[in-house]
């Protein structure tokens, strides 16, 4: 299964992720998670990325195409992957194509998280309340500020990913609002639906 789940930051994609990387046994893929490894870790790409994350911009299409594309080829990805923040933009998605046409291989379907933007504030804060008792770091994006251009970059350079998708017969859409477990409910039926087409 080669999947994409898409939405705003907040969505529950990477909740959703977690869940069907089980079901599937398939890895998910943060270009996020892999990008914030890279500032841990100091690296060239790193230290580019570190500045962009925390002003709430996206980092160049070439820099996350290349991760992605050396990632892929790992070989726990044999049986596919859920992609989680990738693409970003019109421009990833045919990189994208490409990575996978150049492969033999194609998506299997791109899951849509639909949300009411007025509550991904909310939920964003309750991330950083849970992350500090727990004792966890709390990402340096997620501050209001930071959360108010991650969502005006979505709007302008990610949500048209949903017509994109939509023309190549890829998208599906759920309800990113309801419970964790009617979300993964309804992403189940959407992926066995796409398995049976
Ligand atoms: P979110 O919780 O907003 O979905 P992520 O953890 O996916 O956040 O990404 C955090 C930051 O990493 C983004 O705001 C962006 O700066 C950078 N980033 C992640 N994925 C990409 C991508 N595909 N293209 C460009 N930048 C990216």
């Amino acid at each position: 299964m080669k999947l994409i789940f898409l939405g705003p930051p907040g969505a529950g994609k990477g909740t959703q992720a977690k869940i069907f990387t089980q079901k599937y046994d398939i890895p998910q893929l943060s270009t996020g998670d892999m990008l914030r490894a890279a500032v841990a870790a100091g690296t060239e790409v790193g230290k580019k990325a570190k500045a962009i994350m925390d002003k709430g911009g996206l980092v160049p299409d070439e820099v996350v195409n290349q991760i992605v594309a050396d990632r892929i080829s790992e070989s726990d990805c044999i049986n596919g992957f859920i992609l989680d923040g990738y693409p970003r933009t019109v421009g990833q998605a045919k990189a994208l194509f490409d990575i996978l046409k150049s492969r033999g291989t194609d998506l299997d379907a791109v899951i849509e998280f639909e949300v009411d933007e007025d509550k991904l504030l909310e939920r964003m804060k309750k991330r950083v309340e849970e992350t500090l008792k727990a004792g966890g770091e709390v990402r340096s994006d997620d501050n209001p500020e930071t959360f108010a251009k991650r969502l005006a970059e979505y709007h302008e350079k990610t949500a048209p990913l949903s017509k994109f998708y939509t023309e190549t017969g890829h998208l599906h859409t759920v309800d990113g609002m309801a419970e964790i477990s009617a979300v993964a409910a309804e992403v189940e039926k959407l992926l066995k639906e796409a398995e049976a087409s």
